[in-house]
């Protein structure tokens, strides 16, 4: 392979690792600048798939895929974290990719990622490393209960978690995850949860978007308002902290921090994302260059965009939950309020818990954004 020079100007062909939604507004937000957009990704169906250039179809880590994929893209990034750093590396090789194998390596597994938290400085909530049985003594000793038990890899959206309220828990909880290696988390009290989404450039030059502030349901996002609502100071810091992890881990493109900000107002890192996050998603209207735009310019080499909000914003998901009863009612959502944003990622299939869309609304007061597009929401299973 011939290593491609930067810039990347359109119409150069940018592909990304994997087919979801953040994918699929990666390539929209890259076809809007006119580069030529593919995607690799497991079926035609895909999200990303549907609105690509061009697709190779299959697994991440499959070498033929990755070849067809490689063989068309000359810059190329990552949906989501659990690609594997060989392959990346390998892509490496011959084409522009952002973020690097080490960023997605680290953040593909709690066990790195608290450890380069320690290792750098950066606060976090107490934790142990769970790999054998003999781990799992003095967990309870050493963090207190309730714990929360994690396992390294695969998790997300609250999967691979198990609460423990009881010593006598802890075994058949870690049993309950497969055994298989697991961080143990000391369980932090908070007054809210907070993210920070960066990015930055190859030449370390880096922006932070005000902070968000996000409402979980069942362990998936529900809502972000942008800006939170907790005081320069804080938010300051958080900015601060989570362009001090993009720095630290060397990345090149987007990251997303989250956060606990706890009842005594400190900042204790939660969780790591190399990539846009569904928190940043309303900076699609709200800033003056979206996540997925500033994903482009990092992974391209031009220069970072505003991150600067044109107006407060809020932003709902919408599960597939809402169909349960049959189709939402989008005209009563959408004439309500002609404010409201509705974005959907054309997933044929609803599904408990499965992310279908969202929907922003922006408001000079964050709160009323929120109660505005909370109640376009309702409004899309009023009659039910
Ligand atoms: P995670 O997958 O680590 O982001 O965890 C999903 C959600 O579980 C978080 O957004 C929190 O609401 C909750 N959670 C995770 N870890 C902790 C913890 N150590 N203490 C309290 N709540 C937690």
């Amino acid at each position: 392979m011939v290593s491609p020079t930067l810039p990347l100007y359109p119409p150069a062909s940018l592909g990304v690792i994997g087919g979801g939604q953040l994918g699929r507004m990666f390539l929209q937000a890259a076809q809007r600048m006119g580069y030529r957009t593919g995607v690799l990704a497991a079926t035609e169906e895909s999200p990303a798939a549907q609105v690509a250039h061009w697709t190779a179809v299959g697994p991440p880590g499959h070498l033929p895929a990755l070849r067809a994929f490689a063989g068309q893209a000359e810059g190329v990034t990552v949906e989501f974290e659990n690609v594997s750093a060989p392959a990346l590396r390998w892509l490496a090789r011959g084409k522009v990719v952002r973020p690097g194998w080490r960023t997605v390596w680290v953040s593909q597994n709690r066990l790195r990622e608290k450890t380069f938290l320690r290792e750098n400085g950066l606060p976090h909530a107490p934790w142990r490393p769970v790999r054998s049985a003999g781990e799992l003594a003095g967990l309870v000793e050493g963090l207190g209960l309730p714990l929360i038990l994690k396992t390294a890899s695969s998790g997300y959206d609250g999967k691979g978690q198990a609460r423990v309220e009881h010593a006598d828990e802890v075994e058949p909880a870690w049993a309950t995850l497969g055994r298989t290696p697991c961080v143990a988390e000391g369980w932090v009290k908070f007054a809210a949860e907070v993210s920070v989404v960066v990015a930055r450039g190859e030449d370390g030059q880096a922006v932070a978007y005000p902070v968000g502030q996000n409402r979980h349901r069942r362990h998936i996002l529900d809502a972000t308002v942008m800006p939170a609502a907790v005081g320069p100071a804080v938010a300051q810091e958080a900015q601060e902290l989570a362009l001090a992890v993009a720095q630290a881990l060397g990345t090149v493109g987007v990251l997303t921090v989250e956060f606990f900000l706890t009842e005594g107002g400190g900042l204790l890192i939660n969780e790591l994302a190399p990539r846009p996050h569904n928190s940043g998603h309303l900076t699609i209207e709200a800033a003056v260059s979206s996540q997925f735009e500033q994903q482009v310019r990092a992974l391209c080499g031009l220069p970072l965009g505003s991150p600067n909000l044109v107006s407060p914003a809020a932003m709902v998901n919408l599960l597939g939950d809402l169909w349960a009863g049959g189709p939402p009612d989008w005209r009563a959502a959408l004439a309500a309020d002609p404010g409201v944003k509705l974005h959907l990622y054309g997933k044929r299939t609803p599904a408990v818990g499965r992310k279908m869309g969202h929907l922003t609304v922006l408001d000079p007061d964050p709160e009323t954004a929120l109660a505005r597009v909370t109640d376009a929401r309702r409004r899309l299973t009023g009659g039910r």
